[in-house]
């Protein structure tokens, strides 16, 4: 266990990759080492990002009704999910939301619309209400995520003052068609590409517990790092009911504790975002993630409600963190400017791989332990998801 921390972290201190046997390696370590792997990715993540916390705001624009079929989400066709269903905000409802969220410490804003993909009288509602934004809250940071863009879109976007573009993979390329018929893997790289070459800065993640193997996991964070993209979001399936994974209770604290540590071995200098199922999944653990982590969401979900903005922002505090603030340039010096408008990478792609592969894959430890491991422990009572009812298409105040 010593070797194979010793080696991650040695590589993501100068900013290299681990071989993808040391990330399934990371996965499969036994609760008794948890913390041992905790402080591990807690070096790594000071390294770059030293004790700061970027704190991002969803304002979900266009709530439920999507024609997609993917089957993790509470807004896809067909959801019996019983979440707020609402057309598009107005700007100054979205200006609204923002500004609270700016209020409560987030210095990015993330507009997100249902759907598969935007129109272009989408991008240019869109477009007003970036501007919205940036004139209320005196230029915070946004990000647009509005699904699958077409040609031109990208840089309606940017030159509408656009900062970033979020679009996930979600899972590996080879189970893609598992959790998605409506539109594919390669649609989904190929807007995140959109984005970069527009010069917004590229957001991408991963759900994870939706049922995916080790391997899917390492697969779809090893293809983020290749992507290069910026930020990387990391949710944790909320199983709403009416959904087809409604019944996919299958993460424990430890579990996703040894997920994020396994994404910022691979994505050491990048913005790891803690996203989605965040209370849910680690519940009295969410401190430790911290360590790991850099970004959180301040305050509620699109469709779910978070833990009081407040209670956010005394957990950061309590565990010897601090909000991130606007004047402060998330990203390490070496990533910034070569990309996207909020810093891109200078590590390319091909540095990566040849760095990958100029590291010889390290055994798996034969103390590793299986993610059958968990499978002896008492189930635990079925936590739920709680819909928002709050905020954005409500007449009730945001979380923030
Ligand atoms: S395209 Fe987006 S909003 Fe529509 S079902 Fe898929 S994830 Fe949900």
């Amino acid at each position: 266990m010593d070797e194979l921390l010793n080696s991650l972290v040695e590589t993501g201190l100068r900013g290299g990759t681990p071989t993808r046997n040391e990330a399934l390696a990371v996965l499969r370590t036994s609760d008794d080492d948890l913390l041992d792997v905790v402080a591990a990715a807690g070096k790594v993540r000071r390294r770059w990002f030293g004790r700061r916390v970027k704190l991002n705001y969803l304002v979900n624009l266009k709530s439920g009704l999507c024609p997609e079929d993917c089957s993790y989400c509470s807004q896809r066709l067909g959801s019996q999910a019983d979440i707020l269903k609402y057309t598009w905000l107005k700007p100054e409802e979205a200006a609204d939301a923002a500004a609270a969220g700016v209020r409560g410490g987030a210095k990015r804003v993330c507009v997100v619309a249902s759907g598969r993909g935007p129109t272009d009288g989408d991008v240019a509602r869109v477009s007003r209400t970036i501007e919205a934004i940036k004139e209320r809250t005196g230029g915070v940071e946004v990000c647009a995520c509005l699904g699958l863009l077409s040609d031109g879109q990208a840089e309606r976007l940017r030159a509408a003052g656009a900062d970033a573009y979020n679009h996930n993979l979600n899972t590996a390329e080879a189970t893609y068609g598992d959790i998605c018929t409506t539109h594919t893997y390669d649609d989904r790289v190929a807007t995140v590409k959109e984005a970069r070459t527009a010069g917004l800065s590229p957001c991408s993640g991963l759900i994870a517990g939706m049922g995916e193997s080790d391997e899917d996991l390492v697969d779809v964070v090893f293809s983020l790092r290749e992507l290069d993209v910026d930020s990387v979001p990391v949710n944790f399936l909320l199983p709403f009911e009416g959904t087809p994974l409604a019944d996919q209770w299958n993460l424990t604290p430890q579990r996703v504790l040894r997920i994020l540590a396994m994404v910022r071995f691979v994505c050491p200098d990048v913005e790891v975002r803690l996203a989605a199922g965040r209370e849910v999944h680690l519940r009295s653990l969410q401190p430790l993630a911290l360590h790991m982590v850099n970004s959180i969401f301040l305050g509620d979900y699109l469709t779910s409600e978070g833990q009081a903005g407040k209670a956010d922002l005394e957990m950061i505090a309590d565990a010897g963190f601090e909000v991130e603030d606007a004047e402060t340039t998330t990203m390490p010096a070496h990533r910034n400017g070569a990309g996207g408008a909020a810093g891109g990478a200078a590590t390319s792609a091909t540095t990566v791989a040849q760095e990958a592969a100029a590291v010889p894959d390290a055994p798996v430890p034969e103390s590793a332990v299986p993610e059958s491991a968990v499978a002896g422990r008492p189930e635990r009572p079925q936590a739920r998801v709680a819909v928002r009812r709050r905020g954005a298409g409500t007449e009730l105040p945001p979380n923030a």
